[in-house]
């Protein structure tokens, strides 16, 4: 069986042999993802050429990258922004547009690989038509997957694409994993720092600021991921993504928090044998594995020293304050559109934390409320999956605001 999550057997062959550079296009490139995938890209000019780049509003960044890079293509999603990247990047011969179809046929231009580094469901358009060119797509955003699921895979296995996980987690599981073996193995571990909360409590948690929420102690990630990270619905979302990835039920697939992130993931085989996949925590590495992949790519990130690191050191993860695992692995065995209300709510929920509209432990609670008043169905086609999302998105807003009454910024804002 070729690498399924992953791959077609042709790809590996040709890609081995390649002589040419590789065309990459980067959806979200002014993003943590995004930057991080920049700058390997224009470290290894001779490796990669770029067809395009696009951002949301940021675009002067934009601009500045697509120079750099010398790409065909730039799109910003939002119009009121298009003024701004056309006069950044008049005269240089790259084409602008604007709009969320601008982004969307970023993703459908000719290129060998496309990163779906776009935060949130806002990039499941754009990251389905590149999964449509049948090339090879660098999947870093999972809220796709989760709210997509067998859909998404579907349209994966329709078009041969080939899925390349950019989650240090599910990166380092795809490193491990032995995809032509998958009877021998009886799990995978996904490891978890525990985020800025792992040692504070129920009072601290409730009276965390933005600010606080957003210090990961360990990785350096855009303000949702970071959040998600905090609550640990991060976690949540990557079991879900780890089940459509790697094929395996909810109960194969544990989670370990090791503060230390040294250790990325986990295979356990039948026979007792562990792999386990190590480095700094540096987005960089597993983002270079994909570009240059089956080959490597030369990264220049600071390299693990076991002996300055010391000790690793590995927990449970506490069901009570971080109750967000729970639900995700509920959504997942409920399956049908629980996982896509649970993306939803969750985009909302902190949504509304970052405008401090509502307190941090209220994000998983309004997941949990939408999650229990909405019920849902199977997801028959990715009509419903846009109709679930906007249903889920407005009925968490509903309990967010409600929520935004008993919460101290409300009073603030009225004083
Ligand atoms: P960021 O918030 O840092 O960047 C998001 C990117 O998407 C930016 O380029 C942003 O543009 C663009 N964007 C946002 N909204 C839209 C929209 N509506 N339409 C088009 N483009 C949009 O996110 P991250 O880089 O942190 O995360 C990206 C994805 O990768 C997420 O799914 C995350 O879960 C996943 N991931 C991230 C990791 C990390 O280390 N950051 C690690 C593992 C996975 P603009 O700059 O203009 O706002």
């Amino acid at each position: 069986m070729a690498l399924t999550v992953v791959s077609r057997a042709d790809d590996a062959a040709a890609l081995d042999s390649r002589g040419t550079p590789r065309r990459v296009t980067v959806l979200g490139s002014t993003g943590s993802v995004g930057r991080s995938t920049v700058d390997l890209l224009l470290r290894n000019p001779g490796d990669f050429t770029v067809e395009a780049v696009t951002a949301n509003r940021n675009a002067k960044a934009l601009a500045e990258q697509a120079r750099q890079l010398g790409a065909s293509f730039a799109a910003v999603a939002d119009p009121a922004e298009y003024g701004v990247l056309k006069e950044a990047l008049s005269g240089s011969g790259i084409e602008v547009a604007c709009g969320a179809e601008a982004v969307v046929e970023a993703a459908e231009r000719p290129a060998d690989m496309v990163m779906a580094g776009i935060v949130g469901a806002a990039g499941l358009a754009s990251t389905l038509a590149a999964v449509r060119r049948g090339k090879i797509v660098a999947f870093a955003n999972k809220e796709t997957l989760v709210c997509a699921g067998g859909l998404f895979m579907q349209e994966v296995a329709a078009h041969g694409a080939t899925l390349l996980p950019v989650d240090s987690e599910h990166n380092a599981i795809w490193q491990c994993f032995d995809f032509e073996r998958v009877e021998g193995i009886e799990k995978i571990t996904l490891t978890c720092s525990g985020g800025p909360f792992r040692e504070k409590s129920v009072d601290e948690m409730r009276a965390a600021t933005l600010k606080q929420a957003v210090a990961h102690p360990v990785w350096n990630m855009g303000a949702k991921i970071s959040i998600d990270s905090a609550t640990l619905m991060n976690k949540g979302l990557e079991i879900i993504e780890a089940h459509h990835l790697f094929r395996l039920p909810s109960e194969q697939i544990d989670v370990v928090i090791h503060p230390q992130s040294v250790i990325h993931g986990l295979v356990t085989y039948h026979d007792g044998s562990v792999l386990a996949h190590m480095g700094t925590p540096d987005m960089r590495t597993p983002i270079a594995y994909v570009l240059g992949w089956p080959c490597r790519t030369a990264a220049p990130m600071q390299r693990l020293d076991l002996v300055t690191v010391g000790r690793l050191t590995f927990e449970r993860p506490d069901p009570v304050r971080f109750p967000a695992l729970r639900l995700a692995r509920e959504a997942l065995v409920q399956g049908g559109g629980a996982p896509t209300v649970l993306n939803a709510a969750n985009e909302t929920a902190v949504h509304a934390f970052i405008e401090g509209r509502i307190g941090f432990l209220d994000i998983v609670a309004v997941v949990e409320e939408t999650l229990a008043a909405l019920p849902v169905g199977a997801l028959g086609s990715l009509d419903d999956v846009y109709h679930i999302d906007g249903e889920a998105r407005a009925l968490a807003a509903e309990l967010a605001a409600h929520r935004a009454r008993n919460h101290p910024a409300a009073d603030t804002d009225r004083a």
